[in-house]
């Protein structure tokens, strides 16, 4: 430890020894400076800075009195303590009121090292608050200036909510005085009526959890300002009631950006109107919402009008614009149940809507045509602007909204290839003219090479526990010009141009893959039944095929099924069931596909070694209405129990049929009623889900789990 620095005023030799000694004694190492006139002394406090001061009262021409005037002047916090002769009680007083330590009197000369100790401490001590003191005050200038020139509000409340203090720039950003919001309620001053009772819940919220973390909300101001709060408990003190900083960030012009992206990534900016993306979301929610009845459908309509471009180059952008406010105004005005408008081209409108089969399309599409085709006036010009229009059908065409919107994009290209003013529906895409068919063909090969066909996946349902008992994959093509096309379209096409094995082998490929992915991302898949034409079926090879791809995929024989027409069965009865009993010895199990369409065979039937019926949907369609339909699913279902072949009813759509059904004895089923055909990468979602057996109001299965 440094030595300490002692001064000491003493004239006589001998009371400095024994000072000097007796501060030695009790273990004082001193570093002693002895002075003895006021020149000395006073040049002593700049030069040797002493700890302390001792100073005998009386000195030749000094005194100690002065001494310490000196010391109060020049040195205030260095202890001085006097040591003298004698003292009398009122001039030790006095001395203690001028700014004396403490006094020692020379008799009792062995209280002095307490004294100097004592002194030394109180001089640290006060030495160390003046030190805290200063800290503080910096401190307090630093955190004011920060709140001066913060970009930030600050707001610090009572547990009341009072506002005890407002930074300048929170008063700037609320648009009110300081001295008007200090003490008034933060919430009735500060937030929008709207958000009091949310900002009120937040803070109550910070009260409660005391010190664990901070809240943070969205709260509008007065003056319309968004601004993002967040709270921090100040004080939980016992004395002091708790208080809450509030820190604000004004985001108002965060915002609005927001809202300019979200405008311009959604909605067109010509119009007005939502854009392809958005019209494809909420194509998607009332594709959701949509409930099926029976005669009833959800359109979709494209409309485009050919002359857009012409008058476009030749009259300019402003002609367009003027001539597509009028078109939105007049499409606003045609009042369909639950109708979307959207602007999903460059020059053409996407409307969908709700409507029944008692109003055919093509007068729903002539009406639309009498809408649009009245002409325009713009500058003293007249304009008549003819249109194409496609339609697709929910969910008829498709089961999802934007295979459904690719539908309709698919049945306008059509429509657009003529000529003419004119529609097509998605549906007359089935039946297209011949020299289009060739080009398809040609198209159908190249799609063979380039991958455009993609599954789709059907669940199938055990009605009773609610479990999927089986996948049906029907194969898509994901034509790059015509949307999504339905296998109704060209799988006879595949055939009569010899495609079909190709086609067949890529589908049974492309399944297995999906089923082996599915296990190695840890989901158990139920069997999929894979749909096979007559000519795979009378390929004599097929047991070994299978087997083969089966070993390549690392799957038994009963991941899979095969569906086989009945009519496609019945070709060649004796080599069907060769063919199927190799593939038994599999594990393969095999259906019967469309059954009660074809005629059958019964001591075939009986014969094949099949697992399922499928009863075709003609007939649950309609079990219903038609009792000579009732009677024949009754009969086919008998007879499946019978010859123990579990029957799979197709086509499901209402609760209805499914009464009948489950009444007749058949408990397994597939069809829109539980999920339309979905992407493979929908299936996951659906494995775990329990099928519950639909009661109340029809819906899609989608729009029972949104
Ligand atoms: P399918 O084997 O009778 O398949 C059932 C068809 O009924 C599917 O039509 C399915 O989407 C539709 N469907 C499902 N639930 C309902 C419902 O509740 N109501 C109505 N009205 N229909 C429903 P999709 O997918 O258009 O397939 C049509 C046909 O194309 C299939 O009829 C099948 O014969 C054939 N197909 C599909 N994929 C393949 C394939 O990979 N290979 C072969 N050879 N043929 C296939
Ligand atoms: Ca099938
Ligand atoms: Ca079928």
């Amino acid at each position: 430890m440094k030595a300490l620095r002692l001064l000491m005023l003493e004239d006589t030799d001998t009371d400095a020894e024994i000072i000097s000694y007796t501060l030695k004694s009790q273990g004082l190492d001193a570093d002693i400076c002895r002075v003895q006139d006021e020149a000395a002394y006073t040049a002593a406090l700049v030069t040797f800075r002493p700890d302390l001061i001792l100073a005998d009262y009386t000195l030749p021409g000094f005194s100690g009195l002065e001494a310490l005037a000196i010391r109060n002047e020049r040195a205030r916090s260095t202890p001085f303590i006097f040591v003298s002769g004698s003292l009398g009680e009122e001039k030790a007083v006095e001395t203690l009121r001028t700014g004396a330590t403490d006094y020692v009197l020379k008799d009792r000369l062995h209280r002095l090292p307490a004294a100097v100790t004592r002194a030394l401490q109180e001089a640290k001590q006060r030495e160390d608050k003046q030190r805290i003191a200063a800290e503080l005050e910096a401190e307090r200038k630093l955190i004011r200036a920060i709140q001066d020139t913060a970009k930030a509000l600050i707001i610090v409340i009572d547990a009341q909510g009072h506002i005890q203090h407002i930074n300048p720039e929170a008063a700037r950003v609320l648009g009110q005085p300081r001295l008007q919001l200090i003490g008034s309620i933060f919430w009735n001053t500060c937030v929008s009526e709207h958000d009091t009772k949310a900002t009120r819940h937040q803070l109550r919220l910070a009260f409660k959890s005391a010190r664990k973390g901070s809240q943070v909300w969205r709260a509008t101001s007065r003056n319309g300002q968004a601004i993002m709060w967040s709270s921090s408990i100040l004080d939980t003190g016992v004395r002091q009631s708790s208080r809450i900083v509030l820190c604000g960030i004004d985001i108002t012009a965060q915002e609005i950006a927001e809202e300019r992206v979200h405008f311009l990534d959604n909605f067109d900016e010509v119009t007005g109107l939502p854009n392809r993306k958005l019209f494809l979301q909420q194509l998607t929610s009332a594709c959701e919402k949509f409930t099926l009845q029976p005669d009833h459908k959800l359109v979709v309509m494209l409309i485009s009008f050919p002359r857009f471009d012409e008058i476009r180059d030749s009259r300019g952008e402003a002609v367009i614009n003027h001539i597509m406010a009028v078109m939105v105004q007049r499409l606003r005005a045609w009042q369909k149940r639950n109708q979307l408008l959207a602007r999903v081209s460059d020059s053409g409108f996407a409307l969908a809507f709700e409507t029944d089969e008692t109003h055919p399309m093509s007068d729903v599409v002539a009406e639309v045509q009498a809408i649009t085709g009245r002409s325009i006036e713009f500058e003293g010009m007249q304009f008549v602007l003819p249109s194409h229009i496609g339609t697709a059908t929910y969910p008829r065409d498709a089961g999802e909204a934007l295979p459904l919107l690719q539908a309709a994009e698919a049945a306008l290209h059509s429509a657009e290839f003529q000529r003419e003013q004119g529609h097509t529906a998605y549906r007359s895409l089935l039946t297209v003219e011949s020299n289009e068919r060739l080009q398809l063909e040609s198209e159908l090969r190249r799609a063979l090479q380039q991958d455009e066909l993609v599954l789709y996946y059907q669940p199938q349902i055990d009605v009773r526990s609610g479990q999927m008992i089986g996948l049906e994959a029907l194969v898509r093509w994901q034509h790059p010009r015509l949307g999504l096309l339905s296998p109704d379209t060209f799988i006879h096409m595949a055939e009569s141009a010899g495609m079909m094995r190709e086609l067949g082998s890529r589908v049974i490929h492309s399944a297995c893959a999906q089923i082996r992915e599915w296990r190695q991302q840890g989901y158990q898949p139920p069997r999929v039944a894979i749909n096979v034409s007559a000519s795979q079926f009378s390929t004599p090879e097929l047991p070994e095929y299978i087997a083969a791809l089966l070993r390549d995929y690392g799957l038994d024989g009963n991941a899979i099924g095969l569906e086989l027409t009945e009519s496609a069965s019945m070709k060649n009865p004796q080599a069907t069931t060769a063919i199927m009993a190799r593939l038994r010895l599999r594990d393969v199990s095999l259906s019967i596909d469309d059954f009660g369409t074809g005629y059958s065979n019964l001591s075939y039937l009986k014969r094949f070694p099949i697992n399922h019926l499928k009863l075709d949907k003609a007939f649950v369609q309609d079990i219903a209405d038609d009792a000579d339909d009732l009677a024949i699913a009754r009969t086919i279902i008998a007879m499946g129990t019978q010859l123990e072949i579990d029957v799979i009813a197709e086509g499901v759509e209402t609760e209805e049929q499914l009464q009948l059904l489950s009444k007749a004895g058949c408990h397994h089923v597939q069809g829109y009623l539980f999920s339309p055909p979905v992407p493979a990468a929908s299936c996951p979602a659906l494995f775990s889900y329990p099928f519950a057996p639909v009661t109340g109001t029809l819906r899609s299965r989608k729009g029972q789990r949104a």
